[in-house]
């Protein structure tokens, strides 16, 4: 089998990716007496009592939506953690 190399890539690798296509960030915002889930699209998860349950909105969202979980997904603070 041989490949054809003189015919143009289809994405190109110089390509720069738009500012169109670049996801947005959903992250888990802890506080004292909420943890919610929200994204740079405008996207406001619901305030939840357990952790696990905004990681579970916030993952959620980003698979439907295409947006990008951040790194680490749960914003704490070590210090101001009940
Ligand atoms: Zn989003």
């Amino acid at each position: 089998m041989t490949i054809d190399i003189s015919a143009p890539r289809r994405t190109p690798s110089s390509a720069l990716p738009s500012k169109a296509e670049t996801p947005s960030v959903v992250r888990v915002l802890i506080s004292r007496f909420r943890r919610q889930a929200r994204c740079g699209c405008g996207w406001t998860g619901r305030r939840r009592l357990l952790r696990s349950l905004s990681v579970v909105d916030a993952l959620t969202h980003a698979a439907l939506h295409g947006c990008q979980p951040a790194v680490p997904l749960v914003d704490v603070d070590i210090g101001d953690r009940p």
